[in-house]
């Protein structure tokens, strides 16, 4: 059996693009965790981890791999701690991992927005480069309905600090979060928060239900209803024209994804329309995952 010199506290979470990156866990599950579509940390107290535990983590993997370039912050919002913790952490990463060039983590915007310039400046000089942050929409009905905690002006405010003190944004769009009902407003207001945002990265994911649609339900304050996979790919239609952006990379390629569109917007927005277009005039013909068929 192959020694890792991590204990991780299952289930573990991260985003697509930090695949290669080594995982240290300084919380544990999400501080809010009361979103009424995420279920990655309901079977999670939140706990923000001891110091010494994380250090000695650190000093133990970079015994194993000293050669890391790409470290990512877990749970669910690793920017909760204080600045001073996090301060302590990333100067244990520095020193123990001298070839690290990017260190990352999941982000609330109240969490950025808490914090002071001068210390999301100095955090940016420590290592801490991108940010990961489930805008999930830019609707304030949608967004109220769901629980998110945020707002779109909250959301704005966050993230446009973190760009400020130098910090790169990743920003996830949820296909879907409203069902039929508020799918429109959801769609567009979710094009005009990142256009007010203008992030570095963005992606939109498919709303799932890993407990069953009735869960979902109970927990959704409004009517919800569902919707199919085409109605899910005209969302994302109005999403994309409503876009502004000035060299957004775009990806909707994670595995709850039917249709997967990739590209910088807003140099790529007319090709990925006509990819869509092409998918809703023809829908027999395109690459969807197999589960579209049920929805058709
Ligand atoms: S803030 Fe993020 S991790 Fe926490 S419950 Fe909401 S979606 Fe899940």
């Amino acid at each position: 059996m192959t020694y890792f010199p991590i204990n991780y506290n299952e289930p573990l979470f991260r985003p697509p693009a930090e695949a290669n990156s080594l995982i240290f866990q300084i919380t544990l599950g999400c501080s809010w965790n009361k979103c009424a579509f995420c279920e990655m940390y309901t079977s999670k107290q939140f706990k923000v981890k001891k110091e010494e535990e994380i250090i000695g983590e650190i000093k133990n993997a970079a015994s194993n791999y000293p050669d890391v370039r790409r470290i990512f912050l877990a749970d669910g919002n690793a920017m909760v701690l204080s600045t001073n913790k996090l301060k302590k952490i990333l100067q244990a990463i520095n020193e123990a991992f001298p070839k690290v060039g990017r260190i990352s983590a999941y982000a609330l915007p109240k969490d950025i927005s808490s914090k002071s310039m001068d210390d999301l400046v100095e955090l940016r000089n420590m290592g801490l480069k991108l940010i990961y942050v489930g805008i999930e929409s830019g609707d304030d009905e949608v967004l109220n309905l769901v629980n998110k905690g945020e707002t779109f002006h909250s959301t704005v405010e966050g993230l446009l600090k973190a760009r400020e003190a130098g910090i790169k944004n990743s920003v996830m769009i949820l296909n879907g979060l409203g069902g039929k009902k508020y799918s429109r407003q959801h769609a567009i207001n979710s094009a005009k928060i990142l256009n007010e945002i203008q992030p570095e990265y963005a992606s939109t994911l498919v709303l799932s239900f890993p407990y069953g649609i009735e869960r979902f339900k109970q927990r959704f304050a409004g009517e919800y209803v569902p919707m199919n996979v085409l109605e899910l790919i005209k969302e994302m239609e109005i999403f994309i024209e409503n876009t502004e952006l000035k060299g957004t990379i775009y990806r909707s390629n994670h595995a709850s994804n039917y249709l997967v569109l990739k590209g910088t917007l807003s140099r790529d927005k007319h090709k990925l329309l006509k990819q869509i277009s092409e998918v809703l005039g023809n829908p027999q013909t395109a690459n969807l995952r197999e589960e579209w068929e049920r929805g058709l």
